[in-house]
């Protein structure tokens, strides 16, 4: 089976809203501006390109000799401003620290890619991640987040845009909390709706947290299509305690765990955030997240992002519309998790044509920005 015929779909979604979420429109204008876009299946093959990047190392260390000739020379990263924040969230990037993560290409075993910079030294260092959840599912059972579906994303325009990210697994995996709190609702949606109809959900619970976003509202984490809840209202959790099992339950195509992120109002479904910011990447693992904007700064829906590094491919879109909000640190609008520190190659493409093309190093357990501004 297909694991797209595992997700959840939005039946009440159009043609109209069909046509909406396979277009590829910046902000302003949108009827000036509509392109189609290819899916990333049919993306060509970046290997093709002519090299557009020339490896000049910028002075990345300086050395500073010692009052003494027995004292140990001691590097001192100078930042790389490469990466700059978006004007409208701004959070200032400072000068970096010496104690910044190495250089990796320091490594006498590390062979960089065959076009590549340096690591920039590290501005999401200055931006407050804040993951303070854990996993939904053990490590026991399929702990990453689908990669068909993700938050924001249409799955390729066939389902309705996704407030949540999907676990996959199969029926009576147990799912748990995600972090310290009290069920604030455990039951059918039959009666009281979460999801944008009655019974979209199936049987759900909703925790409420023990942290506030940085604007000070609550913060909520839903989990849905659940086949047995096995927690009361009102009753405490802990983080890692399991809550009910993996279901159908719901508008849902086959076993898995639907899992929101609410900030504000528990109910609202228009009040999601991406998980993959809230949920903590493996101690390895890193996040790359952004905002794709065309060459005047409109921020574009559903532009379709391929990351790759030696070992692996992924791809991921920026948001399909604004029923989905952006996170109120970052002011994203796309995010990508789970991804091994590495080097890797971030490629827009449109109709073959390379749009948008940089090498960026993901850094580990914290999340890497990247403002992706395609050419004209
Ligand atoms: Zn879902």
């Amino acid at each position: 089976m297909r694991r797209c015929l595992l997700i959840c779909v939005l039946l009440l979604a159009g043609c109209q809203s069909m046509v909406e979420q396979s277009s590829f429109a910046a902000t302003v204008v949108p009827s000036a501006t509509v392109v189609t876009i290819s899916q990333p299946s049919t993306l060509v093959p970046t290997a093709n390109l002519a090299p557009s990047r020339t490896p000049t190392l910028p002075p990345s260390a300086t050395y500073t000799p010692s009052p003494t000739p027995t004292a140990t020379l001691t590097p001192t990263i100078t930042a790389s401003p490469t990466i700059t924040l978006s004007p409208t969230t701004a959070p200032s990037v400072t000068p970096i620290a010496s104690s910044t993560p190495t250089d990796p290409s320091s490594d006498p075993n590390y062979t960089p890619p065959p076009t590549w910079t340096p690591p920039p030294a590290n501005p999401a260092a200055q931006i407050a991640d804040h993951y303070v959840f854990g996993r939904p599912i053990s490590n026991n059972g399929v702990d990453w987040i689908d990669r068909v579906y993700p938050y924001g994303a249409t799955a390729g325009g066939t389902f309705a845009t996704h407030h949540g990210v999907e676990f996959v697994n199969p029926t009576g995996t147990p799912i748990l909390a995600v972090g310290d709190g009290v069920v604030h609702f455990a039951g059918s949606d039959l009666a009281t709706t979460y999801g944008p109809s009655s019974d979209f959900y199936g049987n759900l619970v909703v925790i409420q947290h023990n942290v506030t976003d940085v604007d000070g509202q609550g913060v909520y984490t839903l989990y849905g299509h659940m086949n047995t809840v096995d927690v009361q209202v009102g009753q405490p959790v802990r983080r890692g305690d399991r809550i009910g099992t993996v279901g159908a339950s719901g508008i849902a195509l086959g076993p898995h765990l639907h899992f929101e992120v609410r900030v504000g109002n528990p109910m609202d479904y228009f009040a999601t955030r991406n998980p993959e910011l809230w949920i903590r990447p493996y101690p390895t693992y890193g996040t790359l997240a952004g905002i794709i904007t065309d060459a005047d700064g409109n921020r574009l829906y559903s532009a379709p992002l391929r990351v790759e590094s030696l070992d692996i491919t992924r791809y991921t879109w920026s948001y399909n519309d604004d029923s989905v909000d952006p996170d109120t640190t970052f002011n994203e609008n796309f995010a990508l998790g789970d991804l091994p520190a590495n080097y890797y190659e971030v490629t827009v493409s449109e109709n073959g044509r390379v749009r948008f093309r940089q090498i960026v190093y993901v850094y580990p357990n914290r999340t890497t920005w990247l403002n992706v501004v395609l050419n004209r």
